[in-house]
């Protein structure tokens, strides 16, 4: 591929490798896209590929800057200009934890939780949203739009909120209601559908093109893939290796493509020397790419898709053709788990990782557990778990693992006869 000389990366179409400078394209590859092939996903996403020498000399330049906080450690590897701002919050960043608890309860020495519920809106997506935000700005574009089914949208109110830009969201009127309440504190406006995320998605589609508002859709815009790629770049400085696997909660499959694209970066500048597998976790209700992975088949919709894991609840994968490619690439796999087994998670995390996750991340524990028991992963392997959004965006659903005690009268001798009870006698008493 040649480059521009004025710019060290040029857009490149995933299905029929044309190469696009930056201000020739916008969202999807003029010659080949479709919006929603039959198995729900998107065809000729862009991606952003790099000048081979641009990538080392930013990688350099990363590994020299470790006072800068948050994505702009990564700068010189993202594909932002001189006039995109710096954001004011510490987006990523996120620490790569030593699990000593859950590890001996695993028996998995190596084991580790990326924590990533510590992003500024408490999920994943503040990656993406960060990037596609800079963009914005250095574009001009005044009016960001997004569907989601909660977290993008939220991350997206978030960002603009520290830079004062203008988010409109278009959101299931089902999303958790602290989702809704979050993003609209943030002072984003939000038009709750009447319907499902891939109708919101069609909905935010026409938006832009009416409109003319800057669109941050998940597979559309090609950078929310490079803001998602950054959290590879800091396992690998966590570990001072790539592990040999990340378990990806997966939704649309845009995470595992875009942690996919950035061991790829590393491994192109020699900082690392092998990809790490990958495994895809969906859940049983919603689980398309899971299933072409095991199957081998095409991507297929799921008809009803239905899960406790709103995050990964998608009935139509926009990123299916990626993540299936990305996942095999790795020489990973896709793991199904169920929506008991996801609640029974969020406990296990919080308990033995002191990580208090919603569902979609727990999905990460479960689908381990699961890969463990299919020989997917062995124990004595450096694992690490993305653990995706923060459990308070959902009680509901972490309120179905535990039994919220009684009150008791507020005197001692209630408080004696509750403690001889044995209310006190909780699950680790042992
Ligand atoms: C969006 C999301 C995912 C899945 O990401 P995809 O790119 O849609 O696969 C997983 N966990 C959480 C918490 C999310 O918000
Ligand atoms: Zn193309």
């Amino acid at each position: 591929m040649t480059f521009h000389p004025s710019s060290p990366w040029r857009l490149s179409c995933t299905e029929c490798g044309r190469a696009y400078e930056e201000r020739a394209v916008r969202y999807v590859c003029p010659a080949c896209a479709v919006l929603q092939e039959p198995g729900g996903a998107t065809r000729g996403v862009l991606e952003v590929v790099w000048e081979p020498s641009a990538l080392r000399d930013g990688w350099r330049h990363a590994l020299g800057v470790a006072d800068r906080i948050g994505l702009e450690r990564f700068r010189s590897l993202l594909p932002v200009g001189q006039a995109a701002p710096r954001i004011p919050l510490v987006v990523g960043d996120t620490p790569t934890l030593d699990v000593p608890r859950l590890r001996s309860r695993l028996g998995m020495p190596r084991l580790f939780v990326k924590d990533e519920t510590r992003n500024p809106s408490a999920s994943y997506k503040d990656r993406a949203s960060a990037l596609v935000c800079m963009k914005a700005a250095e574009y001009g574009e005044q009016t960001i739009v997004a569907a989601s089914t909660g977290n993008a949208a939220t991350a997206l109110a978030c960002i603009a909120a520290s830079l004062g830009q203008r988010a409109v969201i278009l959101v299931p009127a089902s999303a958790p209601p602290a989702k809704l309440v979050q993003m609209l504190s943030y002072g984003a406006e939000v038009l709750p559908v009447d319907g499902t995320y891939d109708q919101a998605f069609e909905l935010s589609l026409e938006a832009t093109r009416r409109f003319g508002w800057y669109n941050r859709n998940t597979a559309f815009n090609p950078f929310t893939i490079e803001g998602k790629k950054t959290s590879a770049f800091e396992m690998v400085l966590a570990l001072g290796r790539a592990p040999d696997v990340v378990v990806v909660p997966t939704g649309d499959g845009v995470i595992v493509s875009g942690v996919a694209k950035g061991f790829r970066d590393m491994l192109a500048v020699g900082a690392i020397d092998r990809l790490p597998r990958l495994v895809a976790v969906q859940a049983e209700g919603s689980a398309s790419i899971a299933r072409a992975l095991r199957s081998g088949g095409p991507l297929e919709t799921t008809a009803n898709a239905h899960t406790v894991a709103d995050s990964i609840c998608v009935a139509a994968p926009r990123a299916g053709l990626l993540a299936v490619r990305e996942v095999r690439r790795s020489g990973g796999a896709g793991v199904m788990v169920s929506d008991d087994a996801i609640v029974e998670s969020i406990g296990e995390l919080a308990r033995y990782a002191a990580v208090f996750t919603e569902p979609a991340g727990a999905a990460a524990h479960a689908g381990l557990l699961a890969a463990l028991a299919q020989g997917l992963v062995s124990p004595g392997e450096n694992v690490v778990l993305l653990v995706t959004g923060h459990g308070l965006k959902d009680i509901a659903s972490a309120s179905k693992g535990i039994r919220m005690p009684p009150p008791i009268p507020a005197d001692v001798e209630a408080l004696n006869q509750a403690v001889r009870d044995g209310a006190t006698d909780g699950p680790e008493q042992r």
